[in-house]
Parts: C-alpha cells; structure tokens; sequence
C-alpha cells in the first residue's frame, strides 16, 4: 500500500497493482463468464441431502427462475424478497432475479412478523420466496396486499406458489432486458452508522468491482481457486456470505458446500466428509472450533484457509484457532454491507504469503483508497494514527433506498463512505479496528440496532425514557443491553421489559440486562451519550 498526497489528503491504497474489472457486465454474466472452463464440475452441494448441483445446472436453472419469476408477474425494476435460510433455491432464486433485472431483499427467516413486514414494506417487495413453516409471517399482508408467495417445501401451503413453477419455467422465454452496471441487484437492510434499518442499494457494477477485488486478477488476493470447496454456513442472507463465499465462489469454478445452520458435529462431519479446504466463518464459530473438544476427533486436514468476518476476533481466539487447524492459513476480513461489503482483507490468502500480525482485519482490497480521518477535525491521517476508517471506489453502495438524507450522511460528497469504525493502519499496511464510532451492537456478527429496540422500548408506558448499548459478552461477542428511565410511580422489572421486547424481536436483539437509571445522559443537541453508558458498563455500572 503506498501512501500518496493528493488534495493534502493522506490516501492509502493496496500494494498489489490495480486490476482490470469487467464493470459493464451484469452480476450473472459476470459469474458465469468463465464457466466453460468447469461447467460440469459441482458448483453447489446441499450439506442436508447431499445432492450435487455443477455449473451447467446452476446456470441453467437459474435462467429458469429468471424466466418463472417474469411469468409470475415480475419485472425488471422489481423487488422479491428471499426469506429463506441457506439452500441451492436461495442461490437459483438470488441469480434468477438477476437476469431479469430484478432486485432481490434478503431478510433472516427468524425475523418476527413484524420485523419481515417492516421490510417487506420499505422495500416494497412483489414476490416472496420462503418455506411452509414461514409463511404465517407473511400470508395476511401478502394476500392484501397481491404479494405472491412462493414456497421451496414439495407441498407449499394453500394459495402459495410452488418453487417447481420456477424451475420447469422454459428458459428461453426470459425475457431480453438491457441491464446498467448502475442498476441494484441486491438490497440487504443495514443501519448503518446510526438509526433504524435501512435498503442497502448494492448494483450490478458494485458487487462486480467486489467480487473481482477479492478473486480476480493474477495471484494476489487470490484465495479461491476452481478445486476448492467452501463451506457456506453463514446466512446468504447476509452480504458476507453472499458476496465472498457464494459469489467469489462462482466466479472461481469452486464448489460451495451449503450448510442450513451450524451445529458443531454436522459442521465438523461436513468438513471431514466433502474435505473442506476454505472456511469462511465469524468468530463465535471460530470460538466453538477453539474451544470444543469434540474437534479433536475429526480428521480438519483439507482445510488450508480459514478466514473470519463480520466483527472483531481477538488475538487469543485467533491463536487459540490455530492450533486446531496446524495446516491452514487464519486471517480476517474487514466488511461493511453499505461497502459493497468487503474493505480490506488478509494477504496471507495469497499464493505467496506475506507475514500478517495477529489481530489485524487485512489491507486495503485493490481498485479502492482508504483513509483515516481524525473524528473531530475530518483531517486525514497518517499511519499509526487511528481515526474513522473511510473507504472510495466502485464497490460501494449506490445509497440507501428513498433515504437521500442517510445517504448523503454516509458518503460524502467526495464519494467517501464513513464506516463509523475506529481504526489505525501501520507501516506494515495492515489495518486494525481499534473501536466503533457507531451505535450498531454486534451479536454473533449479526446487527442489533439500538435505535430499533429503543423504540420498542419507549412504547411502554412503564418507560419514559431508554438507551440501548453494547455489552461485551464472550459467546456472542456482544449483547444489547438497556438503561431506562420509569416513568413517575412506575416499579418494571428487568424481567417484565426482557419479556415485553423478546415478544417483539428475532433472538439475537433480546435485551440481556436492564439497568435502571434516573436520566439517559444526552448531548445539548438531544443525542444520546452512548459513550458515557458504554464507560459506566465498563466500571461495572
Ligand atoms: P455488517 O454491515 O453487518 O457487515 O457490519 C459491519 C460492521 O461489522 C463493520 O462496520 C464493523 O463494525 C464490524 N466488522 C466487520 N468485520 C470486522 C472485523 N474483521 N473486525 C472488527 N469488526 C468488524
């Protein structure tokens, strides 16, 4: 990474030379652009039945799910939600969409009614596609509202469309769209640096200029290759897995070996049988790996690279993984999903590894500058010096949905996106995440915002006031805890809020303490002083 001054701006890129990115190609074309070269080898692996899906059938199948979702009324422009968890129709349904111009939304199929609604409204979604035993989130809304509902189960419930209709679709009646590089293919929900959640608007060219950063060009960063498989366990609802494993994975020829959920002992038969040779995990699988005995007993050998996302990994997880895979290289990635996700990545992935230092999260991706900004001053800084971590180049979002004034807060005018994470990069290039600017609280790498629980926490009327913040917590990394205000006379309990919010929210965003206070501490401007109750946890409260 060298540093040059342009502007008086201190701008860190990558070391290793730009790369030509085939920007003018919609996302499909450009995954499949290379298939020739292994069109009858597995692409996809279902994990739970065992069936083998090569390139040939994915690309083929998924130009019928372009051709069934335009005969079921959607069109290029439209959004379809996919609340499904892993599964080779989320991969057919997420590429269908793109070849007919489609958009699709990703949400957690553990969501609550209302948590899906919120989203199917905001990204005013026209087809869903899920399983049986979601589909009472969504079938009075649905019916409504003319949203059609397509079910993945052999026997999809009454008035739902069955996913079959999608595949024994003629692929030669997808109908011929013009697709621009600026168009959004995928539209994941994220708050971002503060607030609720909002549509991250990812387009053809964005996730294309991502994908090519991590996986294209002449040895660098290159950590996929056409005879590796990749354990896809982490939620493709979630731009991690989409993008640098399930895309990635595509555009190498690799085969994707799909996992519903994890649970140790499948995870780690799963390994052993199909001989995994790339892990891409998140640090509380990385801390079941560390810690399990049951480990010990299977044969990790095939695994070479094991690469951790999403949040922070301390050192000592980190040295901790190591010793139970002896043959694979460990390093972090850096992602943001209003990045495009991915901002920096672990050189030790390429073919001639470079010496990385525990605790770093990667150097800057190719094709991108990053800087360090002084958070008070906006100065940009030099190495050593941590500040907000900003980030430029084609992959980020194009913004956030019908939300010009978030946008405009998160990329400034230059076309930098501030990450609201605190960071520093050394002589060495490496970056490290030192801290968090912003309010999201990261649970197993999944997000909680505060602002969402909040919320819901001030429409008691035993509550007159509320912060939520994070607490550290060694399973999941965080937890949202809250300090709330009663309202005048008011005797709550901690277990009477706990109970109020689980009701409302998917699991991972349930309050784990509740401390009492007499007055949130808030800035003249009326914001909340998050810092102060992130101190006062710290101090033991
Ligand atoms: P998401 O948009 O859900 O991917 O969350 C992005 C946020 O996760 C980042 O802005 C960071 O705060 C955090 N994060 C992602 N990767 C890492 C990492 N390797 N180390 C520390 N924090 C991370």
């Amino acid at each position: 990474m060298g540093t040059i001054t342009k502007q008086e701006e201190i701008i860190f890129r990558s070391k290793l030379p730009d790369i030509y990115i085939p920007k003018h190609l919609p996302l499909h074309s450009y995954c499949f652009e290379n298939i020739s070269k292994f069109s009858s080898r597995p692409c996809l692996i279902d994990g739970s039945t065992d069936e083998v899906y090569t390139y040939k059938d994915v690309e083929l199948t998924s130009r019928k799910v372009g051709s069934g979702l335009s005969k079921l009324g959607i069109n290029q422009g439209d959004t379809i939600m996919l609340l499904l968890p892993n599964s080779p129709h989320f991969v057919f349904a997420f590429l269908g969409a793109s070849y007919i111009g489609a958009v699709s939304t990703m949400a957690n199929p553990f969501f609550t009614p209302a948590e899906v609604l919120k989203q199917v409204k905001a990204s005013n979604a026209k087809l869903i596609i899920t399983q049986a035993c979601y589909v009472d989130k969504v079938r009075d809304f649905a019916q409504e509202n003319g949203i059609t509902v397509v079910c993945i189960d052999s026997t999809p419930p009454e008035g739902c469309h069955h996913f079959s209709e999608l595949t024994s679709a003629d692929e030669r009646d997808i109908p011929a769209v013009k697709i621009h590089p600026e168009d959004v293919v995928a539209l994941p929900y994220s708050s971002g640096t503060t607030g609720l959640p909002k549509g991250v608007m990812l387009t053809h060219k964005g996730l294309v200029t991502s994908v090519a950063q991590q996986v294209d060009g002449e040895n660098p960063n290159l950590y996929i290759h056409m005879e590796d498989v990749m354990l896809c366990v982490m939620p493709l609802f979630h731009i991690y897995s989409l993008n640098s494993v399930l895309l990635c994975g595509l555009r190498v020829g690799a085969s994707i070996l799909i996992m519903k959920k994890f649970d140790i002992v499948p995870f780690l038969e799963l390994i052993q049988k199909y001989k995994v040779t790339i892990g891409p995990f998140v640090p509380p699988i990385v801390l079941a790996i560390a810690k399990s005995p049951v480990v010990d007993k299977y044969d990790l050998s095939s695994v070479r690279t094991v690469m951790s996302g999403a949040a922070p990994l301390g050192r000592e997880l980190e040295d901790a993984v190591r010793i139970k895979f002896p043959s694979a290289k460990l390093g972090q990635g850096y992602g943001m999903t209003e990045a495009g996700p991915v901002l920096a990545m672990c050189l030790a992935f390429a073919k001639e590894p470079l010496e990385i230092k525990s605790g770093a999260c990667g150097t800057v991706v190719r094709n991108a500058e990053m800087k360090i900004v002084d958070t008070e001053t906006g100065i940009s800084l030099g190495r050593n010096q941590a500040g907000e971590i900003c980030i430029r180049g084609d992959q980020i979002m194009k913004g956030y949905l019908n939300d010009p004034e978030s946008t405009e807060k998160t990329i400034d005018k230059e076309g930098w996106l501030h990450t609201g994470d605190i960071g520093f990069i050394d002589a060495d290039d490496e970056l490290f995440i030192v801290d968090r600017l912003k309010e999201i609280i990261k649970y197993k790498g999944f997000q909680v915002a505060p602002a969402e629980l909040e919320a819901i926490l001030l429409n008691h009327p035993s509550i007159s006031d509320a912060a939520v913040v994070p607490m550290k917590d060694e399973a999941a990394g965080e937890v949202p805890v809250a300090f709330v205000v009663r309202s005048n006379g008011s005797a709550i309990s901690e277990d009477e809020i706990k109970q109020f919010v689980s009701k409302q929210v998917i699991f991972y965003k349930r309050i784990n303490r509740v401390f009492f206070i007499d007055a949130v501490p808030k800035s003249p401007s009326g914001k909340i002083l998050r810092k102060d109750l992130r101190a006062r946890l710290a101090a033991g409260v």
